[in-house]
């Protein structure tokens, strides 16, 4: 499963936590721009 990072709190989420909000943003703190972390890569992710 997808690991995603939000770069302005910091905390780590997954795939399924970020499927309950139904939009691309941190589950924690609601920032929309959030990484994709992916073994060794980590591609930014911005919300429309
Ligand atoms: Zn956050």
């Amino acid at each position: 499963m997808a690991k995603y990072l939000c770069i302005r709190c910091g905390r780590e989420f997954d795939e399924s936590q970020l499927a309950v909000m139904m939009n691309v943003r941190c589950p924690y703190c609601g920032y929309k721009v959030i990484a994709k972390a992916r073994s060794g890569e980590i591609k930014t992710i911005r919300a429309l």
